[in-house]
């Protein structure tokens, strides 16, 4: 059978859940779990992030796969609802609102009664610079006093635009939060995801948001999962099924983009961007066979890849690690151009997936 495999390892992602306990210590911790859990598959992931105190998503359908396995957590729907008939299905499933425009508070407001009967929060999203989502910081305040006087328990809650870098607008951003949360005092605040979690020890306040750290990958450029002491999650791999030996001169794949120099042996492995492995490379690539990095040559297909074998001893089934704790995905989606989020979001549904 091909083999293409995505290995998930839940002592993996309980350890990384450990290290944001250790990190945010006076937090509640919300697991961003929005797309399948960074690719990593919700329903594989949930049982090793029971510890947590809630979760974040993206949109109702992913919400209510968390229901259906039976998970009781606060859910947050960090983009709130599309429309107002999402209200019911969001009661019906204690699920908790960001508001960033005004026609979300009115919809919230239509609901207030069984809103805040239930205990939900309503998390106000503040536009400090980033802007995507929220109200100005001119806005915003009249939001929130409305809703308080109203009787929501709200939460104040911010993006980084670059957590992950140094940026005159950091400063700016946290200025404008501690502002309103000021101005709006008591609120419960929320503005870390996995970098400010690093980054901002003193801006923890009642709720951290991490998503990548959870799967053992990095927010940085220049720190990877061994210097944040994280454990990828993650282990991709596949394995040789035809091996080739070509002359100096000669090519491989399409385009004939390599051309070997000398005499060399290649290995060609069942992976491609038909999984989910990505074709545009900008800088040069590797996969790792028994702890040895060897070299990806030619252009990725749908369902195959060269690599050098020229040097190391495989055989026909010897397994490939695409990216794991040996090849980092941050490595290769550096490699790619991109970022680890994108290589594990975009994994298509052919590999298989086995728990470890
Ligand atoms: C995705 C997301 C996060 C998590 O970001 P990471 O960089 O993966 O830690 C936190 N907060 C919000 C609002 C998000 O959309």
């Amino acid at each position: 059978m091909r083999q293409a495999t995505v290995y998930i390892d839940r002592q993996a992602l309980q350890y990384n859940l450990n290290r944001v306990k250790q990190l945010a210590p006076q937090a509640k911790v919300v697991s961003m779990v929005k797309a399948n859990a960074y690719g990593h598959g919700i329903k594989d992931c949930l049982d090793a992030l029971k510890q947590t105190d809630a979760f974040g998503v993206a949109c109702l359908q992913e919400a209510l796969e968390i229901r259906e396995l039976d998970f009781e957590q606060p859910i947050t729907l960090i983009e709130g609802v599309f429309s107002l008939d999402e209200m019911p299905i969001v009661l019906a499933h204690n699920l908790e609102l960001v508001v960033h425009h005004q026609q979300q508070v009115d919809w919230l407001i239509a609901h207030q009664d069984a809103y805040i009967a239930k205990n939900l929060k309503v998390w106000v999203k503040l536009n400090s610079g980033m802007n995507r989502l929220g109200f100005k910081i001119t806005e915003i305040k009249a939001v929130i006093k409305q809703l308080q006087a109203l009787g929501f328990n709200c939460v104040l809650a911010m993006h980084f635009a670059n957590a992950d870098a140094e940026h005159a607008l950091n400063d700016a951003q946290i200025a404008q939060f501690l502002e309103i949360k000021q101005d709006c005092a008591p609120i419960l605040a929320s503005c870390c995801n996995s970098a400010a979690i690093y980054k901002y020890l003193e801006l923890h306040f009642d709720y951290v948001r991490p998503g990548i750290m959870l799967y053992g990958a990095s927010p940085f450029a220049d720190r990877d999962v061994h210097d944040l002491d994280l454990k990828p999650v993650m282990r991709f791999t596949a394995e040789i099924i035809a091996l080739n030996s070509i002359q100096a001169g000669e090519s491989v794949g399409y385009g004939s983009t390599f051309i070997a120099e000398q005499a060399m042996t290649l290995a060609i492995v069942s992976i491609g961007y038909g999984d989910g492995y990505p074709r545009a490379f900008v800088a040069p690539n590797s996969v790792v066979i028994d702890g040895q990095f060897v070299a990806v040559v030619g252009r990725v297909a749908m369902d195959m890849i060269a690599i050098d074998v020229t040097n190391i001893k495989v055989d026909l089934g010897t397994e490939v690690e695409l990216w794991g704790p040996n090849r980092l995905v941050d490595d290769v989606a550096s490699a790619n151009g991109t970022i680890g989020y994108e290589l594990l979001c975009r994994l298509s549904n052919r590999p298989k997936r086995k728990i470890v």
